[in-house]
């Protein structure tokens, strides 16, 4: 084939496999707009998620008539002229090429009237291919209606998902922009239900709590820093506040929502030790720069940009963060604003030298409310006896062990050959020398096989709840815990759609009762959002084993009674690869007798 140049629709085509993924892009993409048009107020309304229809009205400053088509045309931008420009842009917008893209894979229609205009005018464009334009009664601003998206492109439609998933992703392509733009009225609704009404707020804090609730945005703790030109401001959320992904970091680039791994870094660094393993701070920070120190043109989306100087930045946040979490007493205004005001300079000082303490009481008051009931329904029993038919499995491959087998069976009473050492581990003679035990990484093992095998065969033993329990979540969250309400029951955990956002859990896990309801489904429901990139549903469902058996395990730090201790050594044989716990650690680590005698050098 000669080389030729490739018709504006074939580009624009391409432009929109880089620029809309799916409905969310749109949304996005849209409302970006809108802002950028100087829009007081921006609706947004969604139908099938998105899919079927996505509508945007804004009361910006609209397009005249005369540049209707050319707003639909690839590198066509009012944003930027020059090259120059680049450096300097101060809108969300400025690569001219969303709306012609989405013109290219949709139904679009178009209407808007400038202020001066005595009336307003409409350009409909289906799959690439533009209508003329005619007059259209209409207010001053702006109204774009994206119908059937990609009804041109079934490779695209194919990897649409439910219109609940989509409608989750729309939901949080909308709360970025909402949340840089607090002075802005944002409406979204789906199938004519509201979903957020944001009036518009003065004060962030007011915007955090319109979109995540009170009980976030109470707590949150302030940051202000100034390096040079460089302002970071916002709020880092008290530590009592985590979750299991990062999908609450919230961090603006001159008003535009950006992801940024060194940054992200730097946060887990500074709120290193306040929290649990495995859990992510919350944030909503903001960084105001010159235009000049940063290249937002490296990501087609702009998600990811450059900063002239990520070491100073790094430095900055993770500093500000430090010296604020040291001089703060968490734990008072974990209490709430209310009882916490009022502290005079000397309050301030004993509150930072306490900062420290309080926080380990904190972590050590979180271990003890989840330990799991010993006389519970499934873990590590005295009466090891009636726990066989859970445990003695035969996996393919793999010859049954005959219960004689046991060295450490409780039977025998807890002949004293294992001792627990600081709550943590335990340390056992073995017939070669001796062995020191995780004791959580042991258990969470055994969980683990065990709720493996029951979850494959019949499920995990539940526990109807007389009350079911309401619980708030995302429209993400929501849709994500409806979509797999098959594989949650399985888990145990039967939820219903209780209007909007919320959903009742009636039953529940027995082998959790301890634990409250609310957090294990939003935990499950994190995983299942981390998983979600992940096309393996067994990887997903494993991930949730572990989950729940961490939840259920004895922690680190929990201390355990002698006939505990001899239930969990005797499990302990039965299980299959107890070597390590299901994240790859040792369960436990081996002295043979020679080691020892070559240590005290006896040979
Ligand atoms: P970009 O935002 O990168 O300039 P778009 O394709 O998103 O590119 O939009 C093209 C142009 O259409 C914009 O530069 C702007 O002039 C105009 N435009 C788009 N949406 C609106 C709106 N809601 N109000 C006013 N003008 C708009
Ligand atoms: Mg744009």
């Amino acid at each position: 084939m000669p080389i030729q140049l490739l018709s504006p629709s074939v580009v624009n085509r391409i432009a929109a496999g880089e620029v809309i993924e799916r409905p969310a892009s749109v949304v996005k993409e849209l409302i970006e707009n809108a802002v950028d048009a100087g829009a007081t107020r921006v609706d947004v309304a969604l139908e099938q998620g998105g899919s079927e229809l996505v509508r945007v009205t804004d009361d910006g400053c609209g397009i005249p008539a005369s540049e209707l088509s050319l707003a639909v045309t690839n590198h066509a931008t009012s944003k930027i002229n020059t090259a120059d420009d680049l450096f300097q842009v101060a809108t969300l917008g400025f690569r001219g090429e969303a709306l012609a893209s989405i013109a290219e894979v949709s139904r679009l229609t178009l209407r808007s009237r400038t202020a001066e205009a005595a009336a307003g005018a409409e350009l409909r464009v289906i799959g690439g291919a533009a209508q003329a334009i005619e007059p259209a009664g209409c207010p001053v601003g702006t109204t774009i209606e994206i119908g059937q998206l990609f009804f041109n492109t079934p490779v695209r439609q194919k990897f649409l998902r439910s219109p609940q998933t989509e409608m989750g992703h729309a939901a949080e392509a909308f709360i970025r922009v909402a949340l840089g733009h607090p002075r802005v009225h944002f409406r979204l609704t789906h199938g004519g239900r509201t979903v957020h009404d944001l009036p518009p707020a003065t004060d962030w804090q007011v915007r955090i709590g319109q979109l995540f609730g009170a009980e976030i945005a109470e707590t949150l703790i302030e940051i202000d820093s100034h390096d040079g030109p460089v302002r970071l401001s916002g709020f880092a959320a008290n530590p009592m506040h985590s979750r299991a992904n990062n999908r609450l970091q919230y961090l603006f680039l001159n008003g535009r929502a950006i992801r940024d791994r060194s940054l992200q870094h730097a946060l887990g660094e500074a709120y290193r030790g306040l929290l649990l393993t495995g859990r992510q701070p919350i944030c909503f920070l903001r960084l105001d720069m010159p235009p000049a120190q940063v290249d937002v043109n490296v990501h087609p989306t702009k998600l990811e940009v450059r900063f002239q100087d990520a070491g100073r930045l790094y430095s900055q946040l993770l500093g500000t963060l430090r010296t604020k979490f040291l001089t703060t007493d968490l734990k008072a205004l974990a209490r709430g604003p209310a009882d916490a005001g009022n502290s005079s300079p000397d309050d301030e000082i004993a509150a930072a030298t306490n900062g420290a303490s309080q926080l380990v009481d904190w972590v050590k008051g979180q271990l003890s409310q989840q330990r799991m009931p010993m006389d519970g329904p499934m873990p590590i029993r005295p009466h090891f006896e009636s726990n066989i038919p859970l445990t003695l499995h035969q996996l393919p491959g793999t010859e049954p062990i005959a219960p004689a087998a046991y060295r450490y069976d409780a039977a025998h009473g807890g002949d004293g050959k294992a001792i627990q050492l600081h709550n943590r581990y335990l340390v056992v003679e073995t017939e070669g020398g001796m062995e020191v035990i995780d004791q959580h990484a042991l258990h969470e093992r055994i969980l683990y096989e065990q709720i493996r095998d029951k979850v494959l065969s019949h499920g995990l033993e539940t526990q109807k709840l007389l009350v079911p329990e309401p619980v708030d979540l995302s429209a993400q969250e929501a849709a994500i815990a409806q979509e797999n309400s098959e594989l949650l029951a399985k888990l145990g955990v039967e939820v219903q759609p209780f209007g909007g956002e919320t959903v009742l859990v009636s039953s529940y896990p027995a082998m959790l009762a301890n634990l409250p309801p609310a957090e294990v489904l939003r935990e499950l429901i994190e995983r299942l959002i981390a998983g979600g990139a992940s096309p393996d549903p067994h990887e997903i469902l494993d991930d949730l084993l572990h989950t729940i058996a961490c939840k259920a395990a004895v922690k680190y730090g929990d201390h355990l009674a002698p006939e505990e201790i001899d239930a969990l050594l005797a499990q302990r044989q039965i299980t299959e690869n107890h070597h390590h716990c299901p994240h790859g650690r040792p369960t436990a680590l081996v002295f043979t007798c020679e080691e020892l005698d070559k240590q005290f050098k006896r040979i």
